[in-house]
């Protein structure tokens, strides 16, 4: 996977997650985290635990491109394994996560702890979204997109149209 301007003396970050569809809480975040570090890899996890993705892992990593296609310090990437092996091998010590509402609190804090035991060098940054994005989650659209119901207000245009293809909801016009 190429690199873009990555320098090692830069302030470099991770943002791990599934990514499975993007949404502007996402993108919210990435401009959040570029106001902290100089460098941020997106890091779309290829086997989560959870279900299978609805997008396989090279269409999330081809749509993150395009939501990031103007931020030449945004690398997206996918990886495979732990998310502390992966900052390890790419030293890089901080890790971007979100805070919504604060159900995120619990499994944010123990996933930050662990992390932290199986590299103890890293440090997870936690930033909360803008406040329209506070409920906004993957899960969410994709529940919307499944029964056809309006996602401007949570995904880019391009996400929505491929949501819209994959349940079978595309407008004449948007094909
Ligand atoms: P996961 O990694 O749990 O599969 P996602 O890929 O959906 O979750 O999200 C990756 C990270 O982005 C998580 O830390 C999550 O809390 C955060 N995130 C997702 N949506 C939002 C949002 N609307 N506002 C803030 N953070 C968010």
């Amino acid at each position: 996977m190429s690199m873009k301007n990555e320098n090692q003396n830069q302030k470099a970050a991770i943002y791990p997650g599934s990514f499975d569809p993007p949404t502007y809480g996402h993108l919210d975040l990435i401009q959040r985290a570029l106001r902290l570090f100089d460098y941020l890899v997106v890091a779309v996890a290829k086997n989560d635990a959870k279900l299978t993705p609805l997008f396989p892992v090279e269409e999330r990593i081809e749509m993150l491109r395009e939501l990031t296609q103007e931020m030449p310090q945004v690398e997206v990437t996918a990886f495979d394994g732990l998310t502390a092996d992966f900052a390890r091998q790419r030293k890089i010590s901080h890790l971007v996560r979100g805070l919504r509402a604060i159900s995120d609190y619990e499994f944010e804090f123990s996933l930050a702890i662990i992390n932290q035991r199986l590299n103890s060098n890293i440090d997870t940054v936690c930033l909360m979204p803008s406040e329209p994005y506070l409920f906004l989650s993957s899960r969410w659209v994709r529940e919307v997109a499944r029964f056809g119901g309006d996602l401007s207000q949570f995904v880019p245009p391009f996400v929505e149209k491929k949501l819209r293809q994959k349940f079978g909801f595309l407008r004449e016009d948007q094909e």
